[in-house]
């Protein structure tokens, strides 16, 4: 295979990055594509982003990307560890791939798109993965979405719990009102159920939000309080539990009567 360039097109590789050879593996159906850098390219430190000399190689890894045609395709490289002055040795961060997947970015965001409108098995066996590594995928997708959401503020938030499986067993779950969206679930409704909410908020955003919609319901009135600062003025609840709580205000004082 001669044409290293229409591979490196295809892929999206760019310099310092270049596609070494391409191997075809018919009988296996699989693609695999080489990518190297040539020798003296100086990388950006990951914390400073200072050009560094080259210090190793970690052995090769290898990435699914995006079928070429009806073959699976693989990358293959060595991914470079620099030196920098001042944050020592560490590995270069890689344009085509988060550190940890198996996949490259492409391909994960291809396969995002599909759990839009398909189902995680469906999903699985058409780009020929495992629901583990589906699954994997949309962490990772869910992971970057709350990085994202780490800068926003969310001045109306609403606390919700939702009864399932016709018994007592229950969800909690956190509305932004704004983004329509939902922000956290957990299960039962107790005061640690919102936990992981509040460790997901910086000290600003907890300060930010102006108010908390929620039912009468102590343990949520708890943990607002324990975590969301001036929390009494923010809690709003709704007129259908003060209208029951009036009503059965007035009904115990009609029968003391
Ligand atoms: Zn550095």
């Amino acid at each position: 295979m001669q044409d290293k360039q229409l591979f490196a097109h295809l892929l999206g590789v760019e310099t310092p990055w270049q596609v070494e050879r391409v191997e075809l593996r018919l009988g296996e159906g699989e693609v695999h594509v080489y990518i190297t850098h040539p020798r003296a390219t100086r990388w950006r430190c990951p914390q400073c982003a200072r050009r560094c000399r080259l210090y190793d190689h970690q052995p090769e890894r290898r990435w699914r990307h995006l079928d070429i045609f009806q073959y699976v395709t693989i990358v293959h490289a060595e991914p470079p560890r620099c030196q920098c002055p001042e944050h020592g040795v560490l590995a270069v961060s890689l344009p085509w791939a988060e550190k940890t997947s198996r996949f490259t970015a492409l391909f994960e965001r291809w396969v995002i798109g599909w759990l839009g409108v398909a189902s995680q098995s469906a999903v699985a066996e058409q780009m020929r993965i495992s629901w583990d590594e589906t699954h994997a995928i949309m962490e990772r997708a869910v992971a970057r979405g709350l990085a994202r959401r780490s800068v926003e503020t969310l001045p109306t938030i609403g606390i919700d719990e939702k009864a399932f499986r016709k018994g007592h067993n229950y969800l909690t779950l956190v509305y932004d009102h704004q983004g329509s969206r939902v922000l956290h679930v957990a299960e039962e409704r107790k005061e640690a159920s919102l936990a992981g909410f509040w460790a997901m908020l910086s000290p600003d955003q907890k300060e930010g939000i102006e108010a908390i919609s929620m039912d009468m319901w102590e343990p949520f009135i708890n943990s607002v309080r324990a975590n969301v600062p001036d929390a009494d003025s923010k809690i709003v609840f709704d007129k259908y539990h003060i209208a029951s709580h009036l009503g059965n205000a007035v009904d115990l004082v009609r029968r003391q009567e």
